[in-house]
């Protein structure tokens, strides 16, 4: 803009100097030139009529002639350009010489030429035909008066010229006022155009300066501030970073929003599965990240127990063992697995055929990741991607972001296990390895209410070795024990996966016959009492046979309290025992009132 005004105001200043100085200024000098020589034509006339010398008289016309003719000869130059030559014709000496251009930009020059040119005719006619007389009869003329009227018309015509000739040069003046008037306005134009464009780039400036540090300068204190927040662990969802542009500063805006997302949700995962009551929520909720957070519907958690050698697939629970994606024998020896084995991840997008374990003929490509807890592989994850375009999918499928969430949930992993192994540790009986009485206690409320919902009854087998402190009498203590542990063994083994076998008290052991038919009872109390009573327990010198009575009550058709169905149960064994032992005793109402219970 700068540039248009200065460039602008620069032709108009030049094109008023050009005029200033091409043509009002040589017309001007040329004018004051043409006045001067009109007035001492004026001088000259006085001169004529006064003299009565004739050489001077002839001399003065003379000089008159050839100042007509200057005056003249500078019109002419002024109108088509030439050499103006300012001779003092007095003397006959060159006062100047300098030359014009053919004048155009003086409209007044035209009007005085025209007006001028004929008085000048005029007076070089009155001039010459003076000239062309002689002396004498010039003399003749001035005395007989002739020369002075023809004087006074001269000097009338002389007049004319010279008012035309004066107001040519007032003209010529305002002329080169206005245009000096007009290059001081031009000046004074540009001079507040430059500090107006200055006022408005500097403006411009200030306002593009505060933009530009908005738009920079507030999504980075908002994305510092979130930074800090993430240092300090609390992510704030809330405060998401406005996107206020689509350029670098919008895309790293957009970005930190989803980085703090994928945090949030790392973070919240962590802090739900902390308050997870059980491993099983862990690994569900686990899973549910996969798919819900990272797009991976295809995967199998393991758990591994390595005590067992075993691993099962507890997310999504997969009951029977030929619908995993592996060879089944994996689940009941799980060094099998690559992955348990190694502690590394394995992918077969990178070795197609990396794990034997991977059933052939399945389309799709596995990649598996240990989860390692407390030191060793307490599980394994396997994602499954579609064989044909899984390039595309792990892109799409956020894989990282899976990792993260197994990271996260290892310890709680590890901690809910170490957990449920102290849970376990309490309530089983460390000598047998049978659920003791504390977790009859905590498994009561379940157990009743699973019978109530089927409308099932439950059988109770109260068993007492017979005279069992004679084997600890006789044989010491640890064949007392061994006693024990392998009885335990022969009553589970004589009831059903689903009965539950618990140490009671110390030879005594409670069995709970589940979903058993009414009189069913009496008929496993028998097995297990002819079982024992078959076995021949090895000791360190021979065999021992024990025999073991037993009492037997129904719930819920004895009584609606489970605890005093067992309570029955242990009566019937008390009459078991009166009546001669080795036998099975259902109990009977009577049995209760009898003994005034
Ligand atoms: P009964 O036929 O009347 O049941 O006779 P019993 O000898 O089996 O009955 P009693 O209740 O008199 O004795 C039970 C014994 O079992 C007493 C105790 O020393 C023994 N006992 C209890 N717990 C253990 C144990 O864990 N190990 C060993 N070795 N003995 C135990
Ligand atoms: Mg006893
Ligand atoms: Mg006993």
């Amino acid at each position: 803009m700068m540039f248009a005004i200065s460039l602008t105001m620069n032709v108009n200043i030049n094109d008023k100097i050009g005029t200033i100085v091409n043509d009002i200024v040589p017309v001007d000098r040329v004018a004051q030139k043409v006045n001067r020589k009109l007035q001492l034509l004026h001088i000259d006339s006085a001169g004529i009529s006064k003299t009565s010398d004739a050489d001077m008289l002839s001399q003065t016309i003379q000089v008159s002639s050839e100042r007509i003719k200057d005056i003249k000869a500078f019109m002419a130059a002024l109108l088509t350009g030439g050499r103006i030559a300012d001779i003092n014709r007095d003397n006959g000496q060159l006062i100047e010489s300098f030359s014009v251009e053919a004048i155009h930009d003086v409209p007044a020059l035209k009007f005085y030429s025209v007006n001028l040119s004929p008085l000048l005719v005029e007076m070089e006619s009155t001039i010459e035909s003076f000239g062309a007389l002689s002396k004498n009869e010039l003399n003749k003329l001035r005395e007989d008066g002739v020369l002075a009227d023809q004087l006074s018309g001269y000097d009338n015509v002389l007049t004319d010229a010279r008012k035309l000739s004066r107001a040519f040069s007032a003209n010529v003046t305002k002329l080169y006022t206005a245009n000096s008037t007009q290059i001081v306005d031009a000046t004074q134009f540009t001079f507040y155009a430059f500090i107006a464009v200055l006022f408005i780039a500097t403006s411009l400036l200030v306002i593009f300066t505060i933009s530009i540090s908005r738009s920079i300068a507030v999504p980075v204190t908002a994305i510092m501030r979130q930074i800090r927040l993430l240092g300090t662990g609390k992510v704030d969802m809330s405060n998401k970073i406005k996107i206020r542009s689509k350029d670098e500063i919008g895309l790293l805006s957009e970005d930190f929003n989803k980085l703090t997302k994928e945090i949030n949700d790392i973070v919240t995962f962590k802090k739900v599965i902390e308050e997870d009551d059980s491993l099983e929520d862990v690994y569900s909720r686990l899973g549910k990240s996969f798919s819900e957070k990272c797009n991976i519907n295809d995967f199998v958690i393991y758990e591994v127990s390595s005590a067992k050698s075993k691993m099962r697939p507890v997310q999504p629970i997969i009951l029977n063992p030929k619908e995993i994606f592996c060879n089944e024998e994996i689940l009941d020896n799980c060094e099998l697995c690559k992955v348990k084995k190694t502690g590394h991840t394995i992918s077969s997008m990178d070795y197609p055929d990396v794990c034997k374990q991977f059933r052939r003929g399945i389309e799709k490509v596995h990649l598996c990741m240990p989860m390692i807890v407390g030191g060793k592989t307490g599980g394994v994850v396997q994602f499954l991607f579609d064989d044909h375009n899984y390039e595309e999918e792990l892109k799409y499928k956020r894989m990282f972001k899976a990792e993260q969430f197994i990271k996260e949930s290892l310890s709680v992993i590890e901690a809910k296990r170490l957990m449920n192994t102290l849970r376990e540790s309490a309530l089983k009986d460390p000598l047998t390895g049978l659920y003791n009485r504390r977790f009859l206690q905590e498994y009561t409320e379940t157990l009743v209410a699973g019978a109530q919902r089927k409308g099932k009854s439950v059988g109770l087998l109260m068993c007492d070795l017979d005279f069992f402190k004679q084997i600890n009498d006789l044989h010491g203590h640890n064949v007392g024990d061994a006693v024990l542990k392998e009885t335990s063994s022969l009553i589970s083994k004589s009831v059903r996966k689903a009965d539950l076998v618990i140490r009671f008290g110390g030879e005594e052991f409670l069995v709970i016959l589940m979903d058993i038919n009414e009189g069913e009872s009496m008929q496993i109390a028998e097995k297990i009492r002819e079982t024992i009573g078959k076995s021949k327990i090895k000791i360190t010198d021979g065999t021992i046979t024990k025999t073991i009575s037993l009492g037997i009550s129904e719930f819920p058709s004895d009584t609606e309290s489970f605890w005093q169905a067992i309570k029955f149960a242990d009566v019937a064994l008390y009459k078991a025992k009166e009546t001669g032992r080795n036998k099975s005793v259902r109990f009977i109402e009577e049995m209760w009132s009898e003994d005034g219970f």
